[in-house]
């Protein structure tokens, strides 16, 4: 065995402890499918009130089984799962698969067994499935396990399956066996007490028999742990994703610009498209996405072509696929006059191609061929109507082989019964068929995203030179003091550590001070109420900017005093924050939130008061590349103010994507900041840049 999971996943004897005489029990089904099945290994039955199960010797306990076992698969009551788990233990047992619910998702008390079954697994080095799940399944013929009580037998087959909800796991497991998509393993995850969805991918990556992921999720456990996992193993198989319910972002309290906008912006699939990850919402979807991608290559570009025997599927699938921004391919004079010459007069040979209804399998057979060699076609669909004359077995025939000789991606819609389509889908031509023409253009479009990633360079995560001790010291005594926003001048430290130049600042606590300190930095300065508590301060009167002398300074701070004090800020305890005065540069925000369902996020702007009414920001998951970066300034539209409209001292971009990445190293470092805002970072050329603005959060929004 080479990787940890494989006790579980590749074991060489089982024990089913539970085991039942009685039909229609999970203890009597378990050992049911372990053997209708076919497993490969020794099973042992273990249950102290009988002596057979299934025609096998049963054992009281699992410490009388004379042999060694790899692999327990428990359905006790929960009470006694404790027991059994520490007998297993004892045995050297490596692996565990819990069905037994009654854990963590019925309370406490659950949870706290939950605990200390997993004191025990990790004691022993064990690894779990569950608790609170339907079990596992491996297909391997050298392995041919059914652990699970499901009805279904699946096909053997590349795609690997995990469900977070026993039932529709089977139900899911059933729908695939109709479709004929075989899968190389299957897990019912449960509570995921130890073993995670994060775990399965990473041991998916490593299988041989598994090309591709399905998940079924409620919630991504570690998301910070996901986007990076999911991002590396999506170059090498696709990864498609059901997940029940958007993150619900809105719920959140946002004590920061970012967080608030990331409520309002941010669709989770557009951040699962970030790692590479394909989510679908439901579970057509999910099928019709997996069907694809099992079978043939994600096409190169979004150039498609539609062949058919029927003029309405085809406008329908044409509208569909422009909808989902795929482009109709031109073909070349060359193309169409070879699909003249042996196609019916009145057929057009313009895209979509219709051969109208008296096209058989020789004509698609050619036709296939003479479009596929367009070097302006990307993808085919190839569309059927079956008339009464035309065998749709025949066609789908033709198709498959001519496309087998191209690289090229080719789908199939063939209307009809359901009837008919599955029997040959069942029948494994290498060719998804979908009996609807949305359901194809869907599905070429996933595919033709999942092109664009594979060939989208990678980027680099620079590392910068930083102050990281500096950072740490200011973090850590905001952490002991139990979190929250940090002082102004803590953040801006913490933003100078990392390499971000900040506006040049002093903190006083008198009207004295405050004209010493000015009498040394000189006008125009920048007076503001400094306080951890006031999230919009210039909302409150309380920023006064470009402060030319002594008499406005006055009367600055006068007006100060007195909006500050009905703000409920008081001087001699908070105090001043005075400010070298920005002149230059374009208010930006960068900011960081953390998501709930993904982790970290990281945005850039267009800054200042307005960044919630003008929303013109964008986000990606945390850690962000250097190219990351750079794509996140091109989305913003305010790329001309940017680039110096107006006579405004053009941005330099290069330099802003710095600070994105800084930022990003930032947050890298200290899993502690729940978030930040620099708004406004006062962007011009590298020299002049100035972050004039900062808050920094330490531990969870409220
Ligand atoms: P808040 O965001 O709490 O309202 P800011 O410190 O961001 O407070 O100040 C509000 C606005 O005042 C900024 O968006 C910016 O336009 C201006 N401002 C604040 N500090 C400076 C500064 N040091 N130099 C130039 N302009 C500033
Ligand atoms: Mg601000």
């Amino acid at each position: 065995m080479n990787h940890a999971l494989d006790a579980v996943f590749k074991p060489s004897s089982i024990a089913v402890v539970g085991a039942s005489r009685q039909q229609g029990t999970i203890g009597w089904e378990i050992v049911h499918n372990l053997l209708a099945y076919g497993f490969q290994g020794a099973v042992f039955p273990v249950n102290p009130r009988a002596k057979w199960v299934h025609s096998l010797r049963c054992y009281s306990s699992i410490r009388e089984i004379p042999d060694p076992v790899d692999l327990a698969v428990i359905t006790v009551p929960k009470e006694l799962v404790l027991d059994v788990v520490e007998d297993c233990g004892q045995k050297g047992v490596k692996g565990l698969i819990v069905i037994t619910a009654g854990f963590k998702e019925t309370g406490k008390e659950g949870l706290a067994r939950e605990q200390k079954v997993v004191e025990i697994v990790e004691r022993y080095g064990m690894r779990m499935v569950g608790p609170n799940c339907m079990g596992a399944i491996n297909t391997d013929p050298a392995v041919r396990m059914n652990a699970t009580f499901a009805r279904v037998q699946p096909l053997s087959g590349k795609v690997g399956f995990m469900s977070q909800s026993g039932a529709l796991g089977e139900v899911i497991l059933d729908y695939a066996k109709e479709l004929g998509l075989g899968i190389s393993t299957f897990v019912s995850v449960g509570n995921k007490a130890n073993i995670s969805g994060n775990d399965l991918l990473e041991y998916w990556e490593e299988d041989q028999k598994t090309e591709i992921i399905l998940l079924y999720l409620e919630n991504f456990g570690n998301p910070r742990k996901f986007t990076g996992i999911a991002r590396r193993i999506s170059r090498k198989m696709p990864i498609i994703v059901v997940k029940a319910g958007r993150t619900t972002p809105g719920a959140r309290a946002a004590s920061s610009h970012t967080g608030s906008l990331a409520g309002l912006d941010v669709a989770a699939d557009a951040l699962l498209s970030q790692c590479g990850v394909m989510r679908v919402t439901s579970i057509d979807e999910l099928f019709d996405l997996a069907k694809a991608l099992s079978l043939q290559p994600p096409p190169s570009g979004n150039r498609v072509v539609i062949l058919t025997n029927a003029g309405g599927p085809a406008i329908l699938t044409t509208d569909a696929c422009v909808n989902l921004g795929l482009t109709m391919a031109e073909l070349s004079g060359e193309t169409k006059a070879s699909l003249r010459t042996f196609l019916a007069p009145e057929a057009s040979v313009e895209n979509p191609v219709d051969m109208i209804a008296s096209a058989g399998p020789q004509e698609y057979q050619k036709a296939v061929e003479v479009l596929l060699d367009d070097p302006s076609v990307d993808a085919l669909i190839a569309i059927f109507v079956p008339p009464i004359i035309t065998d749709p077995r025949a066609v789908a025939y033709e198709v498959a082989e001519a496309s087998k000789k191209y690289e090229k991606t080719v789908l199939g819609c063939f209307m009809g019964t359901k009837e008919t389509l599955g029997g040959l889908q069942q029948t494994g031509y290498p060719i998804p068929l979908y009996p609807f023409p949305e359901a194809s253009a869907k599905a070429l479009s996933a595919m033709v995203r999942y092109g664009r990633w594979l060939k989208r360079p990678q980027g680099t995560i620079p590392t910068y030179s930083v102050d990281r001790e500096k950072a740490q010291a200011i973090l850590m005594k905001a952490v002991e003091r139990g979190g929250g926003a940090l002082e102004p001048e803590e953040a801006m430290e913490v933003m100078a550590a990392y390499g971000i130049a900040v506006a040049s600042w002093k903190v006083v606590f008198s009207e004295k001070e405050l004209q010493d300190c000015v009498g040394e930095m000189g006008f125009p300065v920048v007076l503001k109420v400094r306080s951890r508590k006031i999230l919009h301060k210039s909302d409150l009167g309380l920023v006064i900017p470009n402060i030319a002398d002594l008499d406005a300074l006055k009367e600055a701070f006068a007006s100060l005093s007195q909006k500050g004090r009905s703000a409920g800020w008081n001087l001699p305890e908070e105090g001043l924050f005075v400010q070298e005065f920005v002149k230059e540069g374009t208010e930006t925000i960068v900011g960081m939130a953390t998501d709930p369902g993904f982790g970290p996020l990281l945005m850039v702007g267009l800054g200042g008061i307005f960044v919630e009414i003008l929303k013109d920001v964008s986000f990606r998951v945390h850690p962000v590349t250097d190219l990351d970066a750079r794509e996140m300034l091109e989305e913003l539209k305010a790329g001309p103010i940017l680039k110096g409209a107006r006579g405004e001292t053009p941005v330099d971009l290069e330099y802003l994507a710095e600070c994105i990445l800084r930022v990003s190293q930032l947050v890298s470092d200290f899993h502690e900041i729940g978030s930040l805002d620099i708004n406004p970072l006062k962007c011009s050329t590298k020299e002049k840049t100035r972050a004039v603005d900062v808050r920094i959060l330490v531990g969870k929004e409220n």
